[in-house]
């Protein structure tokens, strides 16, 4: 089994404060929003989410672009 060496996991902590995704020490799981994600790169890349179609976007630049694409009118 891979175990992250300490410095990563600080470097993680400090991602997660930086993008708004909280670990849940209770559940064991990472929250972004309203959602819940075992994996923090799972919470990472739905951190963004087309309201009308709910499709998820890793950054918003690209969810601001499907709404062009797709939402504009
Ligand atoms: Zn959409």
């Amino acid at each position: 089994m891979f175990v992250k060496p300490l410095n990563e996991n600080l470097r993680l902590k400090y991602k997660i404060a930086k993008s708004r995704i909280s670990y849940n020490n209770k559940t064991g799981t990472y929250q972004s929003g309203s959602g819940t994600y075992a994996e923090y790169d799972q919470a990472k890349e739905n951190k963004w989410k087309c309201e009308k179609c709910f499709n998820h976007f890793a950054t918003l630049k690209k969810l601001k672009l499907h709404k062009i694409d797709y939402h504009s009118y």
